[in-house]
């Protein structure tokens, strides 16, 4: 009699179209999911993510035990749970009947590594096919980056559009243009009328899940009260359809504002459904380009929302799998400074990272200019250890997955891949907050001081960075600018912008 397939579903896999399920029947296989502490505690995970993860995860196995699919779900406090995927696999094929192991290539390369690793000692084949959930396969974008003396999103971008047929008529893009990011910098106002997320009240099974993660992992970082995530794909595509009626039209307009009291402003707050299968980014991207041709949002919002997930977000993979040793060691900037306490209290008198890290904290969330222009710049600027910067972004947000969070943050938030993802370091001074956010009015430093006590930390970090880098930075065109107006300063003023970042890194504990 011919053998079962054992199909291993991770956690991050959660979608009914998955080449994995795609590749088997139900009659003929058994599938495995399971949640284990190695997963649960490799980093510090936020609570809300781990709750978010797991009760997705027991909706999805019900949804496939539905569909007929013989599904072994273990939970974390089942006392046989083994404590790894792979130990929790070898176990099962000790049961016997099994022709082969069939998964979809994980999304990180350390799970991918304890398969190939584990595998070796299993008595039937591994199979691991691709993750059709992107536009691009690996190898297509290893081959589209082969040669290339530079890679740029933007090219690669363009290519995706083509590809998809998303925004273009004809080979040209709608409008005329392929970016409509200049009409995207406005600040924004206070709006009574702020669209917020499409929120869920628990069921039974995420009511079972909080209180488990209280009970298992109530020590981990974060605010577990108050869950209100969409755990499965109807509540997904509800989040989607709200999004597209209410903040979309304005999406692009507000894309870089901030605004004290409001986490979410014209965000999506869909990554983490996308990231872990429950919504497909291509059907995102065809859902609000209907929005856009049905006259129901502009083009620069669409045109700037679909470039995010086609363009930013497969770019980031791409760059990932790109470099499968040492993405998350490289240090270019060569930073040692441990990440400041407040990064886990949010306990700050900098009133824009003291906002960033209490929403991080309450909801597991931050838009992107919070995470790149607040959070990213400051430790930056700072001189922040990157590896302590990265497991910090992979722990506190409930989106964060290493192939998506070590891009962002090692390459376009900390440069520490030395500019191999973006052309430039994104270092801002205290003037670009204020600019994009409201926060400075209500905080104790004063945004307009420069140097000396009471002066925003960011300004003399500014300066201080690109002198402490500029051997490094200096050949950057795009910082010529700014070595320029460095150099055109007195000897005196340079020297006070020194001083007082030295001041701020000796006491940044208590900043
Ligand atoms: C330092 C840093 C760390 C980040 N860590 C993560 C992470 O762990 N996981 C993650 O999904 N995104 C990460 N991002 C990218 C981005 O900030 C988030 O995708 C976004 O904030 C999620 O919120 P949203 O769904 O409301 O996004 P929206 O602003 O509504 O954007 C729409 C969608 O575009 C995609 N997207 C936008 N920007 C990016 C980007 N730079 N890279 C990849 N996808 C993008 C996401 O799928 C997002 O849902 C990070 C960015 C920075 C600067
Ligand atoms: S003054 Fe400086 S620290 Fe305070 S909110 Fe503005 S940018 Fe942030």
């Amino acid at each position: 009699m011919q053998g079962k397939d054992l199909i291993v579903i991770l956690g991050d896999q959660l979608s009914h179209a998955l080449s994995a399920l795609e590749a088997s029947s139900a009659e003929n296989s058994v599938v495995l999911m399971a949640e284990v502490a190695e997963e649960a505690s490799y980093v510090w995970h936020h609570k809300k993510k781990l709750a978010f993860v797991f009760s997705a995860m027991r909706h999805f196995s019900q949804a496939l035990s539905a569909d007929g699919w013989d599904v072994r779900y273990r939970r974390l406090d089942d006392e046989h749970n083994c404590g790894s995927l792979t130990g929790e696999v070898s176990a099962l094929l000790e049961e016997g009947g099994f022709e082969r192991v069939v998964m979809t290539e994980a999304g990180e390369q350390r799970v991918s590594a304890a398969f190939e690793a584990v595998s070796k000692d299993w008595v039937v084949p591994l199979v691991v096919l691709p993750d059709a959930r992107f536009l691009a396969t690996r190898e297509a974008f290893a081959s589209w980056a082969d040669g290339r003396k530079q890679l740029r999103m933007e090219y690669f971008y363009r290519e995706m559009r083509r590809k998809t047929g998303l925004l273009m008529q004809g080979d040209q893009p709608e409008g005329g243009q392929w970016n409509f990011d200049a009409e995207n910098r406005k600040p924004a106002k206070a709006d009574l009328f702020m669209p917020q997320p499409f929120r869920v009240e628990p069921d039974a099974i995420t009511q079972d899940v909080l209180e488990m993660v209280e009970r298992e992992r109530g020590a981990h970082f974060g605010v577990l009260d108050g869950f209100w995530f969409a755990v499965e794909r109807p509540q997904a595509l509800e989040a989607l359809e709200q999004f597209t009626r209410e903040a979309l039209p304005r999406f692009g307009d507000y894309q870089d504002a901030m605004l004290t009291g409001e986490p979410f402003l014209y965000h999506s707050v869909l990554a983490q459904y996308i990231n872990i299968g429950i919504l497909d980014p291509l059907e995102v991207c065809r859902r609000v380009e209907r929005a856009y041709y049905e006259g129901q949002a502009p083009l620069n919002a669409v045109e700037g929302f679909i470039r995010q997930i086609i363009g930013w977000r497969e770019y980031m993979r791409g760059i990932y799998w790109l470099k499968p040793e040492g993405y998350t060691d490289q240090n270019f900037l060569g930073a040692r400074r441990d990440l400041p306490r407040f990064y886990w209290t949010g306990e700050t008198g900098m009133a824009c990272m003291a906002a960033a890290i209490g929403q991080t904290r309450q909801e597991a969330y931050a838009h992107h200019i919070q995470r790149l222009m607040v959070t990213g710049n400051f430790a930056m600027l700072a001189g922040i250890d990157p590896k302590q910067v990265h497991e910090w972004y992979l722990a506190v947000y409930a989106d964060a997955y290493e192939w998506v969070e070590a891009p962002n943050v090692i390459g376009m938030s900390q440069f520490a891949d030395g500019g191999f993802l973006g052309s430039k370091p994104y270092a801002a001074s205290g003037n670009y907050i204020n600019k994009m956010s409201d926060h400075c009015g209500g905080c104790k430093y004063s945004v307009s001081q420069k140097t000396g006590e009471g002066a925003c930390p960011f300004n003399a970090l500014y300066w201080d960075f690109l002198a402490r880098n500029e051997g490094k930075l200096r050949g950057n065109p795009r910082l010529g600018q700014m070595y320029a107006t460095w150099g055109r300063m007195s000897e005196i003023k340079q020297q006070e912008y020194l001083q007082s970042a030295a001041k701020t890194l000796e006491e940044i504990e208590t900043l």
